[in-house]
């Protein structure tokens, strides 16, 4: 079990490690997870400790990473007895080092399609326009660890890269991603369900499409990224591809973040999955380089909103 959300001191917050990566690398929020301290998500056992009494991250700036990452308990971390989160201690165990290593476990059961705002407030705690609020945490405490006892807790993100890990890290069960939903805007399907195979996606429009990476063309201002698979139309295989343009990529405020990303992807020689949501790559006929006079067919899409795309590694999908 890897803890599904922590504490940050500075937000007064409950973040979970997806959050943290995505203010990491965010340019218009100043915020490093290496100068923040992460506390126990449990509220009675977080206040039972001063501040010093911290969690560690694993993969909180990695901006291409392979392992799940999470946060853990450093040797020195403290839990109150009972506290749900107490049997993740004894970091020397076997057991223990086998979970931290281990696939996604907190799925996610939304995709917030609007980002999550964070605000950094003033130490304040008798202001009454905190009372609103301080009843909510107080109320969410009060059920905290009944949540936890379902291990399928329903909880919302907004961060895409999260519902992506989950199905990475899980790909080789099957019966786990079948039985787990996943709702994005008005659709509700299982994990199973939701993530299509590129060279599939007329089967369905509004999913998340998936599939390894043949090509990403650099065109210095913007990229194309080209699938391996093709799909099929009327007994012809067409390629498909998703178009990244210049405008998108500098106003994107991970700018710095993505393009490292992407450099590294074409750089590395790895195998390399694209995912992503919002669009449906559709037949279009476009201009022969060669021949401007001859067109050919390819399934594309322009990619509108960065924040519901990942180039990554993915190994447990090689071969798929
Ligand atoms: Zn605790």
């Amino acid at each position: 079990m890897k803890f599904d959300l922590a504490y940050c001191l500075s937000l007064d917050d409950k973040l979970s490690i997806y959050d943290v990566r995505d203010l990491n690398f965010d340019e218009t929020m100043a915020f490093d997870s290496a100068q923040e301290h992460f506390q126990c998500p449990n509220d009675a056992c977080r206040l039972a400790f001063d501040a010093t009494n911290g969690l560690g991250t694993f993969n909180a700036k990695n901006v291409n990473y392979v392992r799940t990452p999470h946060f853990k308990n450093l040797p020195s971390t403290r839990h109150v007895e009972g506290c749900p989160y107490v049997s993740l201690k004894a970091p020397a165990s076997g057991v223990e080092a086998e979970a931290e290593d281990g696939p996604e476990e907190h799925f996610p059961s939304e995709l917030l399609l609007t980002r999550r705002q964070y605000v950094r407030k003033p130490h304040s705690p008798a202001v009454t326009t905190d009372v609103a609020r301080d009843e909510a945490i107080t109320s969410s405490a009060d059920n905290s660890v009944e949540h936890l006892a379902q291990d399928s807790a329903p909880d919302k993100t907004s961060v895409f890269a999260h519902p992506v890990e989950c199905f990475v890290s899980n790909f080789e069960d099957k019966e786990l991603l079948k039985r787990m939903p996943l709702k994005i805007g008005e659709h509700t399907a299982t994990y199973g369900a939701f993530f299509k195979k590129i060279e599939y996606l007329q089967d369905n429009n509004g999913l998340i499409y998936w599939g390894r990476i043949k090509e990403i063309k650099d065109y210095t201002q913007s990229f194309r990224i080209d699938f391996e698979k093709k799909v099929w139309f009327e007994k012809k295989p067409y390629s498909v591809n998703v178009y990244l343009s210049k405008k998108l990529i500098d106003t994107y405020r991970k700018r710095k973040a993505f393009l490292e990303e992407i450099k590294h992807a074409i750089d590395s020689g790895r195998a390399l999955y694209c995912f992503f949501y919002g669009v449906t790559p559709e037949l279009k006929q476009v201009p022969s380089k060669k021949n401007p006079e001859q067109t050919f067919g390819v399934f594309s899409a322009n990619i509108e909103n960065l924040d519901h795309l990942i180039v990554r590694e993915a190994p447990g999908l090689e071969g798929k």
